[in-house]
């Protein structure tokens, strides 16, 4: 362990480890189908480059990003296998990416975008056609479908591009009652009969996420697209990381900044939205929501020396405080500078907890914790 005094102020650790435990536990779940590892959004808040690293190494079989900047960056900073993005605006850098080896997501304009830019540099774009089969974000409208296929196959034929993927995006597969997941999976099912129609024979098919790839069999097909699980994080609001076989891999630590007794009746924080009630003990956390802790989360979990005290007070830019009164036996152990756990894996507050506090999802909690916070690989 180390000491109080070589730690940072304040670090989102993150346990390499534990990525390459989850991809392997998913991969396994999900074999024969393969394997993409979700890293967009700087793989949710855990560092783009090393969680793609750690997944390859753990089985991953493709790497995916939303945007085409983010797969240039993963590219840039040394990244070989199959990589793939999906979300683009016009002024999309097609040519360059083609030219990296990047796979391009397809919905619909883009794909005479990326026919003109694979002729320019003469090598034939690797495509992943996408479907929406419900959940009204980007994807092919079903009716469009069967143009978009045409076109694709015209140009696969011309040997412009090579249609690897055909794919789609679930809205609500962490609800397992819900009638949403086996609607798609049809819509899903009566587009790829459109692909074989046109003549096209891809490697992967895919729709299935984190939660689609655990709970939904039949989603699987050749790829799963995995982000949340990647994480050791539960998309499902009953079940925890450790009943999935899930590590969580970002610990979020801080140190004790200020610690001192108030009288009976403190005001706390911006808005006096707490005051104290009994003479008080206050702990001051030097984190906020410039850090990306949620200014509306509600009792928000800290660990200190094991025992769990809540956060009191609205949450400002850079500090919040917790109550150390909520636990009288523990607070007198509490001193500036130890070390406050916002969240980990158990026996910590989890990222979950936090996401439960502020009324959001786990997701963006570990997503917006800020650059201001270094991150620190074991
Ligand atoms: N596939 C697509 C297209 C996505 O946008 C995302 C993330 O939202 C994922 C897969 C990964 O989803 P999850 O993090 O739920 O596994």
């Amino acid at each position: 362990p180390q000491s109080a005094q070589s730690q940072p102020a304040r670090s989102a650790d993150i346990d390499l480890a534990a990525i390459r435990h989850n991809v392997a536990t998913l991969a396994a779940h999900v074999a024969p189908a393969k394997t993409m590892v979700v890293v967009k959004a700087d793989a949710y808040g855990h560092g783009a480059l090393p969680v793609a690293l750690a997944a390859q190494a753990a089985g991953a079989h493709i790497i995916g990003t939303a945007h085409l900047e983010e797969a240039l960056a993963l590219r840039e900073a040394g990244l070989t296998g199959e990589l793939v993005a999906w979300l683009h605006t016009p002024d999309a850098a097609f040519a360059e990416a083609l030219a990296a080896d990047i796979q391009i997501g397809v919905s619909g304009w883009e794909l005479s975008r990326v026919i003109s830019a694979a002729a320019a540099i003469g090598h034939p774009a690797q495509v992943h056609l996408k479907v929406d089969t419900g959940l009204g974000r980007n994807g092919c409208p079903l009716p469009d479908w069967p143009a978009l296929l045409a076109e694709a196959a015209a140009a696969e034929a011309a040997g412009h591009i090579k249609v690897v993927g055909i794919f789609s995006h679930l809205a609500m597969s962490e609800e397992l009652a819900h009638h949403c997941t086996p609607d798609q999976l049809a819509t899903f099912e009566e587009a790829l009969g459109y692909v074989r129609e046109a003549g096209l024979n891809p490697t992967y098919r895919h729709i299935a996420n984190t939660a689609a790839a655990i709970a939904w069999p039949e989603a699987k097909y050749d790829l799963v697209r995995v982000g949340l699980g990647t994480y050791g994080l539960s998309p499902f609001a009953d079940k925890t990381p450790e009943d999935l076989g899930l590590i969580p891999a970002m610990t979020l630590r801080t140190r004790v900044a200020n610690v001192k007794d108030v009288p009976v009746g403190t005001g706390v924080s911006y808005g006096w939205r707490y005051h104290t009630h009994d003479g008080s003990r206050l702990a001051l956390i030097p984190m906020g929501y410039a850090d990306g802790i949620p200014r509306p989360a509600v009792a928000g979990p800290v660990s200190i020396h094991g025992t769990t005290y809540n956060c009191v007070g609205t949450v400002a830019m850079d500090q919040f405080v917790l109550d150390l009164s909520q636990h009288p036996q523990a607070q007198a152990t509490v001193n500036v500078g130890d070390e406050a756990i916002l969240f980990g894996p158990p026996p910590a507050p989890s990222a979950t907890a936090w996401a439960d506090a502020a009324g959001t999802i786990n997701y963006e909690i570990v997503t917006r914790i800020s650059p201001r916070t270094p991150r620190r690989y074991r």
